[in-house]
């Protein structure tokens, strides 16, 4: 993937990489996998998705990179969710 460097599983020191799946809600899912004892991310998901804040509702769009991009962030802060 291009700019994403991925650092080594927390667990084992394997090497990680990135697999493109279906999303909770049936849209596409990115996870990042241990290529050795298999530690997997939770699914980050790309497509629309709806969020709350102050003003309400309203739909946003994760573009295939930016979900990466957010997963990647994750699997290198170890962030357990
Ligand atoms: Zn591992």
């Amino acid at each position: 993937m291009n700019g994403i460097s991925l650092k080594k599983c927390p667990f084992c020191s394997g090497s990680a990489y990135i697999i493109k799946g279906h999303g909770i809600y049936g849209g596409i899912g990115y996870q990042i996998k241990c290529s050795r004892c298999e530690a997997v991310t939770p699914i980050e998901e790309a497509g629309t998705q709806s969020v709350v804040n102050a003003n309400g509702f309203r739909e946003i769009n994760i573009s295939d990179v930016e979900a990466i991009r957010r997963l990647s962030i994750r699997w290198n802060t170890r962030q357990p969710t």
